[in-house]
C-alpha cells in the first residue's frame, strides 16, 4: 500500500539564498544519519546541510538502476525530513541543468553560493572519495561513529598478528560491547553456532516463508524511479519491484518485521537457496544499515532481546549478530587497513573478462540464471548466492578480480566499497591471497545441488566433470585445482582437495583442461549450450 507523502520540495542549490552559513554539513548518500558527528552542535539558525545527486556516482562507479534509485530516494527522504523540521537544506538534483555531475564540483558550487565558514563531512565509505575530500584541504573529515570498531581499535587488534581471522576479532567485539554474554562467557557455552547454520531444505523446499516486509512507494520514490528510468536508461537492472526501506522509520519497521517473523528461522537456513525465493529468512537490512538509516547496535540489541525473551533460538540470533558485529566490522577494518593497493591485488593472476551474461542473466546455467536474475530484478541476493554461485563461477573461470569487484559494486542496493570490496576481491575471489579467507572458497556443482533446488531444473549434471552434460562449475573446479596445484598444496586447509587430484589419470586431466578452455573461449558458457 503506497503511503501518502508530498513530492520532494527541498530547494535546489540554484534557488538557495546566498551566503550566511556558519557550518555547512556535506552529507553523502551513504551517511543518512542526523546523529552523525557532523551534526554535533548543529544550529539550524546558522548552519546548513548540503546533499548532491551526481551522474559520476552512477557512471565512474557503474551503478544499476535499483542501486542508484536506492541511494537517491533515501537521500531525498532524508533531505525532506530535515527540511520539514526547519533545517536549511540545499540539494543538487540529478536533473538540475547546472549540475556539474561530480561531487567535488557540486561541493565547489555549494561553497561559492553559501560561503560557509567551515565545511564538514563524515569520512566517506570509499577510499577514492575520502582521498578526494582530504586532498581539497577545505573539508573537515569526521570519524564515522556509525561503526562499532574504530580504525584505531582495528589497528590495535591487528597489531602483531601474522594473520587476521574473523573469529578472534568477533570474540573481542562481543566482549567490548557486552553482547550475548553471561558473566563474561558466551551465552550457550560457545562463541559460534556456525555448524547449526548450514541446513538445506530437502525436497519439500522452504516452509512458511513469511510475507516480505513492504512499505510501498510514495511520491518521492515514484519521482526517483521515473528519473532513473529516464536518465540512466542504459544502466542494468529493473525498477518494477523496487520496495526497500528508504527512511529511518521504514528501516525500523523492517527491522521489527524481521525480528518478529523471520529471525527464528534465519540460522538454520542461512546458507540455503531456492528458485523463486529471493529473500527466504534473510533480513534485507544491509542497504538500510549501509546508508545509515539503521544503527548496527540497535539491530544487534533487537535480535539479542528476541532471544532473551524466548522468541528466537540462540543459534539464529548468534548467527545473525555475528554477521553484523563480526563480519561487517571486520571487512571494514580490512578495507581501510589495506587500501588503496587492495583493489589491485590479484594473487591468482586471474585475467579473464567477466562473462557478458552477468549483465543480463541470459545463461543456460540454472543457478546463475536465478541468482543473476533476482540481482537485476531486486538489486539483492543473499550471502551464499553471492559467495557460492555468482562469486564462485568467476573464481573458477579465472576472471580478473577487479572486473568481478566492479560488477558487485554496480548491482546490489547495499553496495558501498568498504564492504563490497573485501567480500568480493578477498573472500570470494581470493585476490588478496588469504587476508580475508584462509583458503579459496571453491566447490563443485554438488555444493549448489546440496544447498538448493537449482540443479533439478538445469540441463547440466552437477556430478559430471566432462562431456556434454558436465556442470561447468564441476569442470572448472577440477581445472582450478589443476591450474593452482602448486600454490594450493602449500595451504594445509586445501590439502584434502589437492590430494583428490591424485585420483585423476592423465587422460582425465587433459579432458578437464580442454573442456575448461572451451568454456573460457566461449565467454564462460560451454560451447553449444547457449
Ligand atoms: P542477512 O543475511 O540478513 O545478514 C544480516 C546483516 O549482516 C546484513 O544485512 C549485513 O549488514 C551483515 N552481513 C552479513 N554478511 C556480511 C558480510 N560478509 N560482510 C559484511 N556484512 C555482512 N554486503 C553489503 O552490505 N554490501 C555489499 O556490497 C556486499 N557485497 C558482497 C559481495 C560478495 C561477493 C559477498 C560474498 C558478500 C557481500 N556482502 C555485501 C555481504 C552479504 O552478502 C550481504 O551483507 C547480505 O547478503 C545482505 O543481505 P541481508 O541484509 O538479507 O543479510
Ligand atoms: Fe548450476 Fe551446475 Fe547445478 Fe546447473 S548443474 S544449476 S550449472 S550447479
Amino acid at each position: 500500500m503506497a503511503a501518502e507523502r508530498p513530492a520532494f520540495t527541498v530547494p535546489g542549490l540554484t534557488d538557495a539564498p546566498r551566503g550566511n552559513v556558519r557550518r555547512l554539513v556535506f552529507v553523502l548518500g551513504d551517511q543518512l544519519d542526523d546523529e552523525a558527528a557532523t551534526f554535533d552542535g548543529f544550529d539550524p539558525a546558522q548552519d546548513a546541510v548540503f546533499l548532491a545527486e551526481v551522474r559520476a556516482e552512477s557512471t565512474v562507479v557503474w551503478s544499476s538502476k535499483p542501486r542508484t534509485a536506492m541511494f537517491l530516494t533515501a537521500m531525498r527522504h532524508f533531505a525532506q525530513a530535515l527540511h520539514d523540521r526547519g533545517v536549511r537544506v540545499c540539494y543538487s538534483r540529478l536533473d538540475d541543468s547546472s549540475n556539474t555531475h561530480s561531487l567535488t564540483g557540486e561541493l565547489d558550487r555549494a561553497i561559492a553560493r553559501l560561503k560557509p565558514g567551515s565545511v564538514h563531512a563524515v569520512q566517506p565509505g570509499d577510499w577514492r572519495l575520502d582521498h578526494a575530500l582530504r586532498e581539497r584541504g577545505d573539508v573537515s573529515i569526521h570519524e564515522d561513529r556509525h561503526f562499532l570498531c574504530s580504525h584505531a581499535q582495528f589497528a590495535a587488534h591487528a597489531k602483531g598478528r601474522k594473520q587476521l581471522r574473523l573469529e578472534f576479532f568477533y570474540r573481542e567485539m562481543r566482549e567490548r560491547h557486552d553482547v550475548l554474554l553471561a558473566n563474561g562467557e558466551p551465552e550457550g557455552g560457545q562463541w559460534n553456532f556456525d555448524a547449526d547454520n548450514r541446513g538445506s531444505f530437502g525436497k519439500t523446499g522452504p516452509q512458511d516463508v513469511p510475507p516480505a516486509w513492504s512499505a510501498g512507494r510514495d511520491a518521492i520514490t515514484e519521482d526517483v524511479l521515473a528519473l532513473v528510468n529516464g536518465t540512466l536508461a542504459e544502466h542494468p537492472g529493473d525498477l518494477a519491484s523496487f520496495d526497500w526501506p528508504v527512511t529511518r522509520d521504514q528501516a525500523r519497521s523492517a527491522l521489527g518485521h524481521f525480528v518478529t517473523h523471520v529471525l527464528p528461522r534465519f540460522g538454520a537456513y542461512q546458507d540455503a537457496m531456492w528458485t523463486g525465493e529471493p529473500w527466504l529468512y534473510h533480513s534485507r537490512l544491509s542497504a538500510a544499515l549501509n546508508l545509515k538509516l539503521l544503527r548496527p547496535m540497535e539491530v544487534i540489541r533487537a535480535a539479542e532481546t528476541a532471544w532473551r525473551k524466548g522468541r528466537a533460538p540462540l543459534a539464529s540470533v548468534e548467527g545473525f549478530i555475528r554477521q553484523i558485529l563480526g563480519w561487517r566490522e571486520y571487512v571494514r577494518g580490512i578495507y581501510w587497513r589495506f587500501m588503496p593497493d587492495y583493489v589491485t591485488r590479484n594473487a591468482l593472476g586471474a585475467s579473464q573478462p567477466l562473462p557478458a551474461f552477468y549483465w543480463t542473466g541470459d545463461t543456460p546455467m540454472a543457478c546463475l540464471k536465478a541468482c543473476i536474475g533476482q540481482t537485476l530484478e531486486h538489486g539483492y541476493a543473499h550471502h551464499i548466492q553471492r559467495l557460492m554461485v555468482t562469486g564462485l563461477y568467476p573464481l573458477l573461470l579465472g576472471v580478473d578480480p577487479k572486473a568481478v569487484h566492479e560488477w558487485y559494486l554496480a548491482v546490489y542496493v547495499d553496495a558501498v566499497e568498504w564492504v563490497e570490496l573485501p567480500n568480493t576481491l578477498g573472500m570470494s575471489q581470493y585476490g588478496d591471497g588469504g587476508v580475508m579467507a584462509s583458503k579459496p572458497y571453491v566447490a563443485t556443482g554438488k555444493y549448489i545441488q546440496r544447498m538448493s533446488n537449482y540443479c533439478a531444473g538445469c540441463r547440466f549434471k552437477p556430478d559430471t566433470m566432462t562431456g556434454p552434460r558436465a556442470c561447468p562449475f564441476t569442470t572448472l573446479y577440477w581445472d582450478f585445482l589443476l591450474r593452482h596445484e602448486t600454490l594450493l598444496a602449500r595451504n594445509p586447509r586445501m590439502a584434502l582437495q589437492v590430494r583428490n587430484l591424485g585420483r585423476l589419470d592423465a587422460p582425465t586431466r587433459d579432458a578437464i583442461r580442454t573442456a575448461a578452455e572451451a568454456i573460457r573461449a566461449n565467454d564462460g558458457t560451454p560451447p553449444g549450450a547457449a
